[in-house]
């Protein structure tokens, strides 16, 4: 028999049909075996009776996430059994044949037929295979995904070409020390730390481009906020007037996401008891107003205007507050905290470049570059590295290039703040930090 799924059921009362899936749960009552059956599109509550014999013998042999398929007729559910438990739905599967397709080996470490699996990440993290199987948690990767489309369609639909760029390097990127190391034959090469050379040389043959893509982070973090692996929306483009014309780039493209999320996720969104209320303008203040917030609203003091975890914490809380939003740009990073590709400000003392902030963490940096060849020559001088160091980079200024920008947003922070979710490391499939490397 043709295979039916679970999210058909309900039109189909009356009707015999064939369900293949997991075993959720086995339950047994009296002389009854309730199986709750779970497939790619819900889970659904299967009775086997006695009388059913070969079935019933079947069905005594099944346990938890054993791989099934159910023969029986669909039954509408009594309105009181809906109410009591309503993650099966109104529709239940009287069976007439059940058969084992796959057995799971030995002993299984969580049970994932919990509504909310109530333990410690490092457990959920080292039974990740099993763990994902959970409604609640795969819930987070159904937004994920959701993520992902709404913003290759958005990017798309705003006429960025999407690129993938190199991730092994022959050296590191914006230097500094936060890259790792790989052998690459008789070589020493290093795994991208973000797209930008490769972003900026798109905006020299498209305008407009956009990856999405790894990012490699050597960074010994223990934060609730880095990993060592993530996936980065990057976007860069070109012709603009100024930075305020990346943010208002960013917003839209932001926005849009969050607009797609909460149209398209409202179920995945109300098991973790989430609304999505779009909040437009972003209001956008620069780092030396907020440091002035953040003195008089939190007695907070900002050292060389360097913003910490807290102040980003706090200045959204203000945010909040004050404009009712979840987000909230920061502007005019000062020159000694940003790379040296950024475009200087009026003021060499601070680039025209900003942070988004999203419910209290920052998930994206940006701004405008520096287009003119020998100004950014000039600018790595300053710095005290070595133009020959660059000179691939150096090209894509040599062949003419328009005054562009672009930011580089953090996928899986923003589904940890849509969902309030304690750790980034929840919002990542098999996530990757210091100490772990599997599964
Ligand atoms: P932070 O100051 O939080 O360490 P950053 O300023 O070093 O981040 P950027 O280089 O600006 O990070 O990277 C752009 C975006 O990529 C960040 O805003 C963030 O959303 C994301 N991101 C950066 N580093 C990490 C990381 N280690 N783990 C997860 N996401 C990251
Ligand atoms: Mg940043």
């Amino acid at each position: 028999m043709e295979r039916t799924l679970i999210g058909e059921t309900p039109k189909l009362v009356g009707k015999t049909v064939s369900l293949s899936g997991w075993v959720n749960i086995r339950r047994d009552h009296g002389k009854l075996i309730f199986i709750d059956l779970r497939d790619r599109t819900g889970i659904m509550q299967t009775v086997v009776i006695p009388d059913s014999k070969e079935a019933y013998e079947t069905a005594k042999k099944l346990r938890s996430e054993f791989v099934v398929e159910i023969e029986g007729l669909v039954k509408a559910r009594p309105a009181s059994a809906v109410n009591q438990d309503s993650s099966t739905g109104g529709v239940e599967l009287e069976a007439k044949k059940v058969n084992i397709i796959s057995k799971p080996e030995g002993e299984l470490a969580i049970d994932v037929s919990q509504e909310s699996l109530d333990l410690k990440l490092e457990t959920l993290l080292d039974n990740r295979t099993l763990a994902l199987r959970n409604e609640k948690i795969k819930s987070i990767f159904k937004i994920y995904s959701e993520l992902l489309s709404a913003y290759d369609e958005v990017m798309r639909k705003e006429g960025y070409v999407e690129i993938k760029t190199p991730k092994i390097l022959s050296s590191a990127t914006e230097g500094g020390a936060n890259f790792f190391k790989i052998k690459y034959f008789d070589r020493e090469a290093c795994l991208a730390q973000s797209p930008q050379f490769y972003k900026q040389a798109g905006v020299s043959f498209f305008e407009r481009v956009f990856e999405i893509g790894s990012v490699f982070r050597a960074e010994p973090h223990y934060t609730t906020r880095h990993v060592n692996e993530y996936i980065g929306l990057d976007g860069e483009v070109g012709f603009i007037k100024s930075f305020q014309d990346v943010m208002d780039e960013l917003e839209k493209v932001v926005l849009s996401c969050m607009d797609s999320i909460s149209k398209n996720c409202q179920e995945e969104l109300k098991k973790y008891d989430v609304v999505i209320d779009e909040s437009k303008p972003i209001p956008r203040i620069t780092l030396v107003e907020a440091a002035e917030i953040l003195e008089k609203e939190f007695g907070k003091k900002l050292e060389n205007l360097d913003i910490d975890a807290e102040g980003e914490r706090m200045i959204c809380e203000w945010a909040k507050k004050k404009h009712s939003s979840d987000f909230i740009f920061l502007t005019n990073y000062p020159t000694a905290l940003r790379p040296f590709y950024s475009m200087p400000g009026k003021d060499p003392e601070f680039t025209e470049t900003f942070d988004l902030l999203f419910r209290g963490l920052e998930i994206a940096s940006g701004g405008q570059r520096i287009h003119d060849y020998n100004q950014l020559v000039e600018n790595i001088k300053k710095r005290k590295m070595k133009p020959e160091q660059f000179k691939d980079y150096l090209d894509i200024f040599k062949f003419g290039i328009p005054p562009h920008g672009g930011w580089g947003l953090g996928s899986e922070r923003i589904v940890q703040k849509i969902l309030g979710l304690g750790n980034i490391k929840e919002a990542i499939l098999y996530p990757r930090d210091v100490k772990r490397l599997t599964p």
